[in-house]
């Protein structure tokens, strides 16, 4: 386990704020990217693109896509309200030390690898 300094969790913690936002501005370029592609659906938006095939089977990728975006969506936005509120680095469970490495893995846990388990 590290022991980290004060600073050290400080510099931590930003660096997993600017991890997290970074993550999240991605999603919701993916959201409103799903949301413009829903909007058009029915409508003859094809002639820009080479091949419909494709892009028939784009609509069921990017309607899978939809769940799952909302979903770590919303996890990014707790994590970073637990970062901006000082907790998101100790486990919910155990109160232990949530590990850097970890949490660089997986940003929005909530545990630590143990309570994960
Ligand atoms: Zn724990």
């Amino acid at each position: 386990m590290t022991d980290l300094t004060p600073d050290g969790v400080e510099a931590q913690r930003l660096e997993i704020e600017a991890q997290l936002s970074e993550q999240l501005e991605t999603l919701e370029l993916r959201l409103a990217r799903i949301h413009a592609h829903q909007k058009n659906a029915g409508r003859e938006v094809s002639r820009d693109w080479d091949d419909r095939a494709s892009e028939r089977q784009n609509d069921e990728v990017v309607e899978a896509l939809l769940p799952h975006t909302l979903a770590e969506i919303a996890a990014i936005r707790r994590a970073l309200e637990r970062l901006q509120g000082g907790d998101a680095l100790t486990c919910e469970r155990c109160d232990g030390p949530i590990s850097p490495k970890r949490l660089a893995i997986v940003p929005e846990t909530r545990f630590c690898a143990e309570c994960a388990g």
